[in-house]
């Protein structure tokens, strides 16, 4: 059985003191081997920082963003091989504030997850609906859309991709899917993987939207739910702690 793997998102949160209380928080609060795999994606400024704080730990690096190119005259980015040089073992694509804010498309998601995979870092593909997506009755041709552009240009590693299925509404929210809602679009993204891969089922897909202490268990229990992108809750050592212990 894979293992789920608990993600971070700090987005645009911290400083040097927050984050080393932060971290220590957490590391003084881990088993030396959790039964999941656990990942905290820090802005780029704090990469260093954290490498220094999490080495030889059970909490792996990630980044938030990566770019869609290489190298040359892309100011502001930081591109996939910069980041491995850090030890980032997985990168956000898509996040739906990337997509919101900057104007990311899929195509340009795709490329990111390209980027990412070239260099061996695992790209966390964020895919979901806005609320007005999903009360029109379009969740599932958006969140399918989102992810066959990542299939098109990567489909021969998809497999090594993991995917975070957030609904725009739920993030930041305080409103939670319910299990059930988030269960049946994580099996159309399964649905959608295994046609594109025979290696479909090594794929991990995560929640994210408001997952918090008191809920992360129900949602951790449904069969294609592999695992937690968390933001807010993140920010808190005891709360991402019992998230954490919600995905042994
Ligand atoms: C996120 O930023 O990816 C996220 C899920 O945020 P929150 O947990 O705060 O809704």
């Amino acid at each position: 059985m894979k293992k789920k793997l608990i993600a971070g998102n700090w987005k645009m949160n911290g400083g040097l003191a927050a984050n080393d209380g932060l971290v220590r928080g957490l590391l003084a609060g881990l088993a030396s081997a959790p039964s999941c795999d656990i990942a905290v994606a820090v802005p780029a400024p704090y990469l260093a920082q954290v490498q220094a704080l999490t080495a030889g730990s059970p909490i792996a690096l990630a980044s938030q963003d990566v770019s869609a190119h290489a190298s040359g005259a892309y100011t502001g980015e930081s591109a996939a091989g910069m980041l491995k040089e850090f030890d980032v073992r997985y990168a956000l694509v898509g996040h739906s504030e990337r997509r919101q804010y900057h104007g990311e498309s899929d195509a340009v998601v795709a490329e990111k997850a390209r980027q990412a995979l070239a260099l061996g870092i695992t790209p966390i593909v964020c895919v979901g609906e806005t609320l007005q997506e999903r009360e029109s009755g379009h969740t599932e041709a958006v969140v399918k859309r989102q992810l066959a552009a990542v299939i098109h240009v990567n489909g021969h590693c998809i497999s090594e991709i993991v995917v975070a299925y957030e609904p725009v509404w739920a993030i930041g929210t305080g409103r939670t899917a319910s299990p059930e809602q988030a269960q049946q679009v994580h099996a159309v993204l399964r649905a959608q993987l295994a046609a594109a891969s025979a290696h479909a089922d090594r794929v991990r897909l995560l929640y994210g939207g408001s997952m918090n202490a008191a809920n992360a268990a129900e949602l951790l229990a449904q069969p294609d739910i592999d695992g937690g992108l968390v933001g807010g809750a993140s920010l808190k050592p005891e709360d991402f702690l019992k998230i954490i212990a919600a995905a042994q």
